[in-house]
């Protein structure tokens, strides 16, 4: 089978632990700072850490642009935390000049959960995901607060208000969620993203 190489996103955030899922399951990873190293990509993951400091660095690399164009292209996306927010068209509780790359169809709330909660972790059922929930670890973490009509909801958690809270969502090449996966062992989300990959 063709190689393919799957680029992080390594502004800020966890880099790191992305590439190690993606080299454990057999895949060529690369960090991705500058223009150049979008060129090839099959998909590229955009990790968690802190959304404003991701926008203000992909400015700051000249890296925006050139992503912003490849997500309309059609680049496979899997943005986790910070990196689902990233990807979302509107954001609620943003800082006043905070930017997005955009691409999906929903309406992200940062910081969710509240200080009360701000980090948890859950088992949450995902579409798409055999074999059990997933653990979650949600760390100060964001949810679809609304969902175009295109958009395909994957998962959701019931905190303890008991309103149901969107946590994973898929608009064709686009992939998001609320947690952390590349901080637990289960590599299964990440092999949901390489399935999407052409
Ligand atoms: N609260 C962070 C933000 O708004 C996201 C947290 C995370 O990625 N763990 O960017």
């Amino acid at each position: 089978m063709r190689r393919r190489t799957v680029g992080v996103l390594a502004l800020q955030g966890d880099v790191l632990e992305h590439l190690a899922a993606l080299e454990r399951l057999g895949v060529d990873a690369r960090p991705v700072r500058r223009p150049t190293e979008l060129v090839g990509l099959a998909g590229i993951i955009l990790p968690g850490g802190e959304s404003t400091t991701i926008d203000k660095l992909s400015r700051a690399f000249d890296v925006r642009e050139p992503l912003v164009a490849a997500l309309r292209g059609g680049l496979p996306a899997f943005g986790s935390c910070a990196g689902l927010i990233m990807l979302a068209d509107r954001l609620i509780d943003a800082h006043s000049d905070q930017q997005t790359f955009g691409g999906l169809d929903v309406t992200v709330r940062r910081n969710a959960f509240g200080s009360q909660v701000a980090s948890f972790e859950a088992d949450v059922d995902v579409a798409g995901i055999s074999g059990g929930p997933v653990h979650g670890v949600f760390i100060r973490a964001p949810w679809v607060e609304q969902a175009g009509s295109g958009v395909e909801v994957l998962s959701v958690v019931r905190p303890d208000d008991g309103h149901p809270r969107i946590v994973a969502v898929r608009q064709q090449h686009l992939f998001g969620v609320s947690f952390h996966p590349e901080v637990t062992r289960d590599l299964r989300v990440h092999e949901y993203f390489l399935g999407m990959l052409g």
